[in-house]
C-alpha cells in the first residue's frame, strides 16, 4: 500500500490542525479531523498537534475523545505527537498545570516549556540519523523536553541540556546513568508511538511525517 491509500486523523480540539493537514495531504495521505470517538474508526494513523496540552486534555474528557483514544492507540494505533501532542501521549507531566493529565501511551515523562517561553523560542539542526541522512531543521516554541525515558524508548534526537532554562527540577538523567545527562531527548519513538518536541509542520523539514507514514 502507498501513503495515499492511508487515512491520517488529526486531532482537532485544538492546536495546530491545518498544519498537519497540510504537511500529511502533501505526502499523499488522505486526512480527518477528530473530534469525536466516530473520528477514531478505520484511521490508520493519527496526528496530536502543537498547540496548548492542557487545554487539549480538558477538551478531549469533556468530549468524551480522551478513553477511547488512548484505548485506540494502546490497541496499535500509530500515532505521531509534536510538541503539546507529545505532552498529551506521555506517561508522565513533571509540571502539570491544574488539573491536567495526559494520554499515557508514551513511557517517558515531559517537562513542559523546557526551553522557556514563547521568546525563548529556538531553531536548530538536528542530527537524526533513524530518521533522515541530513540533519533535521526544528524550531521549538514553549517546547517540552524528555526528562525520564522509559525501557524500550528509542531517543531518536536530543539537544544540548545547556538549552534548558533553569527550573527548581533536578536535571534529567538517562536512565542507566547516575550523572545529569548532558543532551535531553527532543524527539522519541517507542513502537507506532513517535513524538517531537519540536514542530516539523511549520518548517519545511517533513523528515518525521515521512517517517510517520512509512511505518503505516
Ligand atoms: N507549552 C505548550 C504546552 O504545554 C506546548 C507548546 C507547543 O505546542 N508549541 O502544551
Amino acid at each position: 500500500m502507498t501513503a495515499a491509500q492511508k487515512t491520517v486523523g488529526v486531532f482537532a480540539l485544538q492546536g495546530d490542525v491545518r498544519e498537519h493537514m497540510h504537511v500529511l495531504t502533501c505526502l499523499g495521505a488522505r486526512t480527518r479531523p477528530v473530534r469525536r470517538p466516530a473520528d477514531l474508526v478505520g484511521l490508520d494513523g493519527i496526528v496530536l498537534p502543537g498547540g496548548e496540552s492542557s487545554v487539549m486534555d480538558r477538551l478531549a474528557r469533556i468530549m468524551g475523545l480522551k478513553a477511547p483514544l488512548a484505548d485506540a492507540i494502546r490497541d496499535g494505533l500509530p500515532a505521531y505527537g509534536t510538541c503539546a501532542g507529545m505532552i498529551l501521549l506521555a506517561a508522565g507531566i513533571e509540571n502539570p498545570a491544574p488539573g491536567q493529565g495526559s494520554l499515557g501511551v508514551l513511557d517517558v515523562t515531559v517537562r513542559r516549556n523546557a526551553f522557556g517561553t514563547q521568546v525563548d523560542s529556538f531553531e536548530a539542526d538536528l542530527a537524526v540519523p533513524a530518521v533522515s541522512a541530513d540533519p533535521v531543521h526544528a524550531v521549538f516554541i514553549r517546547a517540552p523536553a524528555v526528562v525520564r525515558v522509559g525501557e524500550g524508548v528509542e531517543v531518536l534526537a536530543e539537544v544540548p541540556a545547556s538549552r534548558m532554562v533553569a527550573s527548581g527540577a533536578p536535571a534529567p538523567h538517562h536512565h542507566d546513568d547516575a550523572a545529569p545527562a548532558s543532551a535531553v531527548p527532543v524527539a522519541v519513538r517507542a513502537g507506532h508511538v513517535l513524538a517531537t518536541s519540536f514542530h516539523p509542520e511549520v518548517t519545511g523539514d517533513w523528515s518525521f511525517h515521512r517517517e510517520f507514514l512509512a511505518g503505516l
